[in-house]
């Protein structure tokens, strides 16, 4: 479902992203790990092109782009069609209720008629729990509820694959386990799935594979098991011990 070759991202003088290949294969939840800096939201926001990679390519559900030489509105609208993100922040429009933030995408962006955008939001917004909260506005709902909006808004695209960045890293502590239990349930559902996170819970129950990155590269991957229990690398036992 996902394949990135050798890629690349330069910020100035600082390589950020060294020379990233992973393949996602369909159904897989990935999550990645690494201490702050290492490169992780980056490599999220190349996949979609909210960073324009320097070199290497992405392939997202059939989709290719190659970065490096000339690449087109087009391409990145293609690629990024493919993908649904789920933001630390959840960036919703204040000014609408979470039933518009859903619907907004669906109407502008793929100019599907307001009733049925209207439809399919409800629906959206049901799965993720708040079927009762549809006409509320983002300040009148808690952060995990947010979140589940963003989640909503997401899957209302009907991407390929969903990216999340850190989604419950903002949250009080008592909010985490209601957004964590939406991607539980996707990730059941089969939903392709690239993860940014410190939870070690969730990589460890959730994830079906797990990616350590630090300075740009990817150190290790493996199955949480093996990663978790006996990870090969040094820097990653380390890094797992900070949350032991
Ligand atoms: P992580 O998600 O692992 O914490 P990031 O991908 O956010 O790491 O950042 C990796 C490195 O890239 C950091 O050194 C960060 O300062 C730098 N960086 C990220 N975004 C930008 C940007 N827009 N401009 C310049 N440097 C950036």
């Amino acid at each position: 479902m996902i394949t990135v070759r050798n890629l690349q991202k330069q910020f100035d003088d600082h390589l950020v992203l060294r020379d990233i290949s992973l393949e996602v294969p369909k159904g897989e939840v990935v999550a990645i790990l690494g201490p702050s800096g290492s490169g992780k939201t980056t490599l999220l926001r190349c996949l979609n092109v909210l960073e324009m990679p320097n070199g290497g390519s992405v392939t997202i559900g059939g989709e290719t782009v190659e970065f490096g030489g000339k690449v087109t509105k087009q391409d990145i609208a293609k690629l990024r069609s493919q993908t649904g993100m789920v933001f630390q922040q959840h960036n919703l429009f204040p000014h609408f209720t979470a039933l518009e933030n859903v619907m907004e995408g669906l109407v502008t962006v793929k100019r599907v008629p307001r009733l049925k955008a209207r439809a399919t939001a409800e629906m959206f917004l049901t799965k993720v729990g708040l079927g009762d909260k549809m006409n509320l506005y983002p300040f009148q709902l808690s952060g995990g509820q947010q979140q589940r909006v963003g989640i909503a808004r997401a899957l209302a695209m009907e991407p390929q694959v969903m990216l999340f960045d850190e989604p419950t890293s903002a949250l009080d502590p008592e909010l985490v386990q209601e957004v964590l239990k939406v991607m539980k349930e996707l990730a059941a559902e089969g939903m392709t799935m690239v993860v940014v996170t410190h939870e070690m819970r969730f990589a460890r129950s959730i994830a079906n594979r797990v990616i350590f990155m630090e300075g740009g590269y990817i150190v290790e991957e493996g199955q949480p098991e093996q990663v978790f229990q006996s990870p090969r690398e040094e820097r990653t036992k380390q890094f797992l011990q900070l949350f032991e």
